[in-house]
């Protein structure tokens, strides 16, 4: 039996990424029997524990604050979402974009951007935490599942897409993945489409998650022009439409018209350009995937819209602040005693130390840390600090 190929191959755009142009996976495979290889890599990531783990991982709001607020694994699936309208609009390959879209918050720590942070923090005299090289390095290496190699062994173009960000300090030691950083080179459209669908998502699912919080208002989000024009559309076109209905209504406008923009914008981007293979889209210096610019304006002012009144809401920063003194305070009892820490931790931990001494070590406890879910976080940190809790 042949390998199976998109169904939609022969419309496929030259500069997609193609499954017979594939720079390929780190340890070679049999060709998937009736799937492409990137399906193979998306089902892999479906099928990882870290993926599963994103339901009680979060981004601005706790897990436990709520059951209607997003979580890592429905953001995952929005951006996955768009990213694939996307994808499909410009004839390239959907199957690769959603799959770099259900993995990009992989290597995510519990309690989102506090979290990260916090690791940040204490891994700095280590080496450093970055959550996008944290995605590689489950992909690569933590996911623990097949008989014959490491991690997933996604192709290189996952891989790509999933390394969205990286310093040129750790790209020097990634090899041909890290490459692109040091040379100011682009990844393929793919993983420039799954870039932007996760800034369109976040920016508009933080505005409803405002919203049900109550941590802003539609007067202040009508300050907005972006939230203005939409308002004004939608109260002209259904007069004395309930608040949850409008505020819907308003946000997946604003969704079309941004993934719209986005589409067309890119267009011009790639007629002009004219590339003829994902080589070709890889060398350029700029992404070809990208707003126009009245909409790029627009979205960044969401983006301070957002930063301003939902990210420093006090009621937010409050759990920020206890995120991170949970996070900052078992990296600290990890660090000092590996031993309190399940033995299979402490057995990497000590592996880890052999060969590359304390930086080693602690790198184990960041994996350790980073794994965690938002609620496990919690309850480990009352297990090793609250004296009336189980062990
Ligand atoms: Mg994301």
């Amino acid at each position: 039996m042949n390998s199976a190929s998109e169904p939609a191959a022969q419309t496929l755009a030259p500069y997609a990424a193609l499954d017979e142009r594939s720079r390929g996976r780190r340890f070679t495979e049999p060709k998937p029997q009736f799937r492409t290889e990137y399906q193979r890599d998306r089902d892999r990531i479906i099928h990882s524990n870290a993926f599963r783990r994103l339901v009680y991982k979060t981004q601005v709001f706790v897990n436990h604050e709520g059951d209607l607020y997003r979580t890592r694994v429905t953001h995952s699936i929005e951006v996955a979402q768009i990213g694939r309208t996307v994808a499909r609009a410009l004839r390239v390959n959907e199957t690769l974009t959603e799959a770099i879209s259900l993995a990009h918050d992989l290597g995510h720590t519990p309690f989102g951007h506090a979290g990260q942070e916090a690791l940040n923090d204490c891994m700095r005299p280590y080496g450093g935490f970055e959550h996008n090289l944290q995605s590689l390095r489950v992909v690569d290496e933590l996911e623990e599942r097949y008989a014959a190699f490491p991690g997933l062994n996604l192709t290189f173009e996952c891989r790509e897409g999933i390394l969205k960000h990286c310093s040129a300090r750790v790209a020097q030691e990634l090899g041909e993945i890290g490459q692109r950083f040091l040379e100011h080179r682009q990844p393929g459209l793919e993983a420039q489409i799954a870039n932007l669908a996760d800034e369109i998502a976040y920016n508009n699912h933080d505005v409803d998650d405002g919203i049900r919080a109550g941590l802003v208002d539609l007067q202040q989000l009508c300050d907005m022009r972006l939230f203005r024009r939409q308002y004004d559309a939608v109260t002209a076109e259904h007069p004395g439409l309930g608040e949850r209905r409008l505020v819907h209504e308003i946000i997946r406008r604003m969704i079309n018209d941004v993934v719209v923009d986005l589409i067309r914008s890119s267009e011009a981007r790639i007629a002009e350009a004219r590339p003829v293979s994902i080589e070709d889209v890889r060398l350029h210096s700029q992404p070809l995937i990208a707003l126009g610019e009245a909409a790029l304006d627009e979205h960044r002012e969401l983006m301070r819209f957002l930063r301003e009144h939902v990210y420093r809401h006090y009621k937010v920063l409050r759990m920020t602040a206890k995120a991170q003194r949970v996070v900052k305070e078992l990296f600290e009892a990890f660090m000092a005693t590996p031993r309190l820490m399940p033995p299979e931790d402490q057995a990497a931990a000590a592996q880890a130390e052999s060969t590359r001494g304390t930086d080693g070590r602690a790198r184990v406890v960041a994996d350790y840390i980073a794994g965690m879910t938002d609620r496990y976080a919690i309850l480990e940190h009352q297990r090793m600090f609250d004296p009336a809790e189980r062990t």
